[in-house]
């Protein structure tokens, strides 16, 4: 069963509500097992795979989550197109509680994670200047633009290890950075799915306003969770439009990220190395 359009499902989003499960596959990578089994599901007839990042139930930490199997496992099914979806924080007034947001920009703030496939024998340089798909992004902005739903077409996320939320200290200190928005997740993803050649983009939902604003409101658990709830309901109506808006777009630079990547010699990298690589760099070794 074979995908070209896959949404990872962050807190709040363990399933597609109202679309037809096709079949559900469990895949093991050279990686170990993803966060879940995949779902593929027909949106508007076009087959697209869905993993929940934290498993069904919410069982695994941000720092727990198998980014390489994930994205491993996605490029398996003939993915070339991730659309992810993450609930974050607020850093800036103007991102307020309900907005998504097309990220443009990411700072990498995690410290416990396999942020590459590089490595064992092997040895790559992928650019990242612009970590996420133009095309994915520009399509996401024209149909969140129809929906009507307040969003910001670009936004610098934090990506922090977690799991515990930041101090007033690191909250102003990304705030100083220009930073806009602050999660646990899209990170090593976002890094994983470029080595990979896979167009990624991440909409971020904003929960609330971290821990910066002195403000007189007092922010409960339950509203977060209101605002959580809400967003995935909205997610829900319009990630179908994305999916419509991505069908026969065409070949994207993301796709060829790594062709000049690999510095080592082909002649030098280990069997097994090659063997789990194979999916991603084979085009270019045979
Ligand atoms: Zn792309």
């Amino acid at each position: 069963m074979q995908a070209k359009i896959a949404i990872i499902g962050g807190s709040g989003l363990y399933k597609m509500a109202g679309a037809k499960v096709v079949s559900e596959v469990d895949i093991p990578t050279p990686f170990g097992m993803p966060s879940d089994v995949i779902s593929i599901v027909e949106i508007n007839g076009t087959k697209v795979a869905f993993l929940p990042r934290h498993g069904k139930g919410h069982r695994l930490l941000p720092t727990e989550v198998p980014s390489r199997a994930n994205i491993w496992a996605l490029k398996s099914l003939g993915v070339e197109q991730i659309i992810s979806v993450s609930a974050v924080g607020s850093l800036a007034e103007e991102y307020k509680p309900g907005d998504f947001v097309v990220c443009d920009q990411i700072i990498d703030r995690t410290r416990s994670r396999a942020n590459s496939y590089f490595g064992e024998g092997i040895v790559g340089h992928v650019s990242f200047a612009a970590p996420f798909c133009d095309t994915i992004r520009a399509k996401s902005i024209e149909v969140l633009e129809k929906s009507g739903h307040p969003f910001h077409k670009s936004g610098k996320l934090i990506t922090m290890e977690g799991p515990l939320f930041s101090t007033k200290g690191e909250s102003r200190m990304y705030r100083s950075w220009g930073a806009h928005i602050i999660g646990m997740t899209a990170l090593p993803e976002c890094k994983l799915a470029r080595e990979a050649e896979i167009c990624f983009s991440v909409i971020a939902m904003v929960t609330d306003y971290d821990c910066w604003r002195e403000s007189e409101e007092h922010v409960t658990i339950e509203m977060v969770i209101k605002v959580m709830n809400d967003n995935t309901a909205q997610i829900q109506k319009i990630v179908p439009g994305i999916v419509d808006a991505l069908s026969g777009t065409g070949d994207c630079d993301c796709r060829h990220a790594a062709q000049y990547a690999v510095m080592t010699d082909k002649s030098m990298i280990p069997y097994e190395t090659r063997r789990k690589l194979k999916l991603f760099y084979g085009k270019y070794w045979d």
